[in-house]
C-alpha cells in the first residue's frame, strides 16, 4: 500500500544539519516549505539548492513551496528577550520604541498603523494567544492596553484582533521582492499569507507570471476576513492552507476544528489541493514521540481528507525532523486503512463539468472504484488530469506518467497520485501500453495479470488534451 496523504516539511537550521534534508526526504516528505518569513535570499537559495540535490540522491520527486512572510503584524523586542506581563497592568504597543528597548511596561512594534485600525475596547492577542491586551486609549501611534491574560512576552510575537479587521495590504513591499525570489528559484508552489479576499492571490499570481514562473498559488487561510468569501478565494488558488496557528488566534482555537472541517470540504469540491498545518507533531520539537492527542489531530486530518500535513518548528528547528516526518507517515497510514476502502459513493453524481478531462476523470474514478482495477495510469502534460482523479475519494493508486520535471513535483503534493517520469517515444499503441507495464512492473507497483485504467490524448503532447479512457492488462 502506497502512503496517499502528503507530507510538507518546513526548512530550517534543523534540516540544514549535514545528512538532515536526505534523511527527511527518505523517511517520507513529499514538498519542502521555504518559509520566506525568517533567513536570507542566500539561505534560501542555499536550501534549495540542497533539496534537488537531495531529492536526486534519494530518487524522489520532491515539490518545493515558498511561502511569503505577509503582513505579519509583531512586537520588536526586549534587552533580555523576554518581558513578564501582569493581569491587570498596563502594556503599550509603540512603534516609536526600538527593537530592543521594550519594557514590562511597553514594546515597539513593525505596524505604525495599529492605533488607525484599533479603538479601545478592542482585545489585542500575541503570540499563539498565551498574551491578551484589551485597548484602553490612543496617543498618536501608541497604543495603550491592559493585559487581560499576562505571562512571558518574547521577542517578535505576532499581534492579531479578535474578529480580524486589521487593514495592512497582504502583500508587502518584502512579499514582492521574495516573489521574484521564488521565480527565480522555480517553485513548484508559492504560498501567499493573510490573504483577505480573491484579489490578493490574483495579485500574487500576476506577479509570478510577469516574473515567468507558473508556479501554483496557495491561499493560506488565516484571518477571519477570509471566511466569508472563502470560496471566491478557493476559486481564485490552486491550493488552500489550513493555516491553524494564525486562524485560531483571530477566530478563536474553539472554531478550528469545524472551520478545518468546512475549508478541506469546500476545497476539494471545487477541484483545489489543501494542507492541514501547524502544531500537528508540536511536541516533537523536544520529544522523540507524538503525544496521542498529536496522533489523532494528524489521523483526523486526513480523514478530513487533506492532501498534504504539514510539519512547521517540528522539521524547520526541532530536535527530531527525521523522526518526525517519519512519524507523521506512519499516523498517517495507520489512518489511511480505517477509511472506507473501497468507496463506492456519489462523489460527482450532481453537477456540471467543464472541461473533457474533468469528466474522463470522473468516469475513470467511477469505473475503477467499481471494477476493483489496481491502478490508474494517465499520460499527462500538466497534471491536471490526474488532480481532478484526486479529487474523488479511492484507495486506489494513481500514477502520473509525465515527462515534464516541474510537473512530477507538482503532483507529488496531491493525494494518492505518484509521479513517474516517462517520455512517449512510441506511438504504436502495443508498443506505448508494454512500456507502461514495464515501467510500473519494474517500481513494483504491479504484477503481471493486473488491471488498470489508462487515461491519454492524442499522444500530442498538448496539455489539457485528454480525451481516452481505456482499459488495459498489465503485460510482459
Ligand atoms: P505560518 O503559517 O507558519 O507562516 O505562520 C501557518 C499558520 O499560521 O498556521
Ligand atoms: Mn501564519
Amino acid at each position: 500500500m502506497l502512503r496517499r496523504t502528503k507530507i510538507v516539511a518546513t526548512l530550517g537550521p534543523a534540516t540544514d544539519a549535514p545528512g538532515m534534508l536526505e534523511d527527511v526526504i527518505r523517511r517520507g516528505a513529499d514538498v519542502v516549505r521555504v518559509n520566506f518569513s525568517h533567513g536570507t535570499a542566500g539561505d534560501h537559495r542555499r536550501r534549495v539548492e540542497a533539496v534537488r540535490r537531495a531529492a536526486a540522491a534519494v530518487g524522489k520527486h520532491v515539490a518545493v513551496l515558498g511561502d511569503l512572510q505577509g503582513p505579519k503584524i509583531r512586537i520588536e523586542g526586549f534587552a533580555s528577550g523576554a518581558a513578564m506581563l501582569t493581569e491587570g497592568e498596563p502594556f503599550a504597543l509603540d512603534p516609536a520604541i526600538g527593537a530592543r528597548d521594550g519594557t514590562d511596561r511597553a514594546v515597539g512594534m513593525t505596524y505604525p498603523d495599529l492605533a488607525i485600525d484599533v479603538v479601545p475596547g478592542d482585545e489585542l492577542i500575541l503570540g499563539d494567544g498565551q498574551i491578551e491586551l484589551r485597548v484602553v486609549g490612543i496617543e498618536g501611534s501608541r497604543v495603550q492596553c491592559v493585559v487581560i491574560t499576562g505571562g512571558e512576552l518574547s521577542d517578535h510575537k505576532g499581534i492579531n484582533r479578535r474578529g480580524g479587521g486589521l487593514s495592512a495590504k497582504a502583500l508587502t513591499d518584502k512579499d514582492r521582492e521574495d516573489v521574484l525570489l521564488a521565480a527565480s528559484l522555480e517553485v513548484d508552489y508559492l504560498a501567499v499569507s493573510f490573504v483577505r479576499q480573491a484579489s490578493d492571490v490574483e495579485e500574487a499570481r500576476a506577479l509570478l507570471t510577469a516574473a515567468g514562473s507558473d508556479a501554483r498559488v496557495v491561499a493560506k487561510i488565516e484571518r477571519s476576513e477570509a471566511i466569508p468569501v472563502l470560496e471566491e478565494i478557493i476559486k481564485a488558488s490552486d491550493a488552500v492552507m489550513v493555516a491553524r496557528g494564525d486562524l485560531g488566534v483571530e477566530v478563536g482555537y474553539a472554531q478550528l476544528t469545524g472551520l478545518q472541517k468546512q475549508i478541506l470540504h469546500m476545497a476539494r469540491s471545487l477541484d483545489r489541493v489543501t494542507i492541514t498545518a501547524t502544531q500537528m507533531m508540536e511536541s516533537m520539537i523536544h520529544s522523540p514521540v507524538p503525544t496521542r492527542a498529536e496522533v489523532s489531530d494528524v489521523a483526523n486530518a486526513v480523514l478530513d481528507g487533506s492532501d498534504a500535513v504539514m510539519l512547521s518548528g517540528e522539521s524547520a528547528v526541532g530536535k527530531y525532523p527525521g523522526r518526525a516526518v517519519e512519524a507523521m507517515a506512519e499516523v498517517i497510514e495507520g489512518a489511511e486503512t480505517y477509511q472506507l476502502a473501497r468507496t463506492r459513493g456519489r462523489d460527482r453524481i450532481e453537477g456540471h463539468v467543464v472541461e473533457f478531462a474533468q469528466a474522463i476523470a470522473h468516469a475513470v474514478m467511477f469505473t475503477a472504484n467499481h471494477m476493483d482495477v489496481e491502478a490508474i495510469v494517465a499520460l499527462t502534460e500538466s497534471g491536471s488530469t490526474p488532480l481532478y482523479m484526486s479529487r474523488i475519494r479511492s484507495d486506489i493508486p494513481i500514477f502520473a506518467f509525465t515527462r515534464h520535471e516541474r510537473t512530477q513535483r507538482r503532483v507529488a503534493l496531491y493525494r494518492g497520485v505518484y509521479p513517474i517520469p516517462f517520455d512517449i517515444v512510441h506511438t504504436e499503441p502495443a508498443q506505448l501500453y508494454r512500456a507502461i507495464s514495464k515501467e510500473l512492473l519494474d517500481r513494483g507497483h504491479a504484477r503481471l495479470g493486473d488491471e488498470l485504467i489508462l487515461t491519454l490524448g492524442e499522444l500530442s503532447g498538448v496539455s489539457g488534451g485528454t480525451n481516452t479512457m481505456k482499459l488495459l492488462t498489465v503485460e510482459q
